[in-house]
């Protein structure tokens, strides 16, 4: 291991225990899958000394890598198992991707920014994550060939939830999302028993806002 490699492990180690542990993330599955995954490889460039940092950061096309602590919550409240399919909308840097492809059998994502697909398939795939699958597209369609999904996660803020999404999930299973406003939404905990979606919402949070046909209409950047 190089220095610098030893220095990130440090850095990664101290995450898990003071932004995560230390704020009450109990599930032992995830603080492991977020201890083994190098966040620094997806940031850019001038912002891998601040990869660890308790923040999001700008990955470009004003989009931003979702902050270590949100990122554990909306993990624990997914409750993957190895067993699970996953979908993430809205890869973005593909951080969590890789955190979800530590936890499950098979992760599927998509990304509405074509280049920041590309550069997301590429880190997962320096990374070791290449089984990661990236799909170009609107995600508040899902991606239908792939379907059913054990588990779906929206990393990007939705109107309400996308009804091809809860269409695309497994009878039992699981999606976890932001909803609310524009500037401010509260994460959304849904579990899909047959016709019915039964639905908890849990601590406020902020993100980016999810951008389609069943998302927002107008485009932020
Ligand atoms: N999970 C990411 C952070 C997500 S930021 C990470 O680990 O880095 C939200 C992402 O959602 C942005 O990259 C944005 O381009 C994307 N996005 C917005 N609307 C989308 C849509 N309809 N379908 C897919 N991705 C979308």
């Amino acid at each position: 291991m190089s220095a610098e490699e030893k220095s990130f492990a440090l850095q990664r180690a101290r995450m898990v225990e003071q932004q995560l542990r230390a704020r009450s993330i109990g599930d032992e599955r995830v603080l492991s899958a977020m201890g083994k995954v190098p966040r620094q490889e997806f940031v850019p460039e001038d912002l891998r000394p601040a990869a660890y940092e308790d923040r999001a950061l700008p990955i470009g096309y004003g989009q931003t890598i979702s902050q270590p602590y949100m990122v554990a919550v909306m993990l624990e409240m997914l409750d993957v198992h190895d067993s699970h399919k996953v979908l993430e909308v809205g890869a973005g840097s593909g951080y969590q991707a890789a955190v979800l492809a530590e936890l499950a059998r098979e992760v599927v994502v998509v990304e509405i920014v074509e280049p920041l697909a590309h550069h997301a398939q590429l880190s997962l795939d320096r990374a070791g994550y290449g089984r990661v699958k990236v799909v170009v597209g609107d995600g508040t369609l899902g991606h239908a060939e792939a379907a059913p999904y054990d588990r779906i996660i929206v990393a990007a803020a939705c109107p309400e939830v996308p009804g091809p999404l809860v269409e695309q999930l497994r009878d039992g299973g699981r999606l976890v999302a932001p909803v609310g406003r524009r500037d401010v939404q509260q994460c959304v905990v849904c579990v899909k028993r047959g016709d019915e979606v039964e639905m908890t919402k849990t601590i406020g949070c902020v993100f980016v806002p999810l951008i389609g046909e069943h998302g927002w209409k107008r485009r932020a950047w």
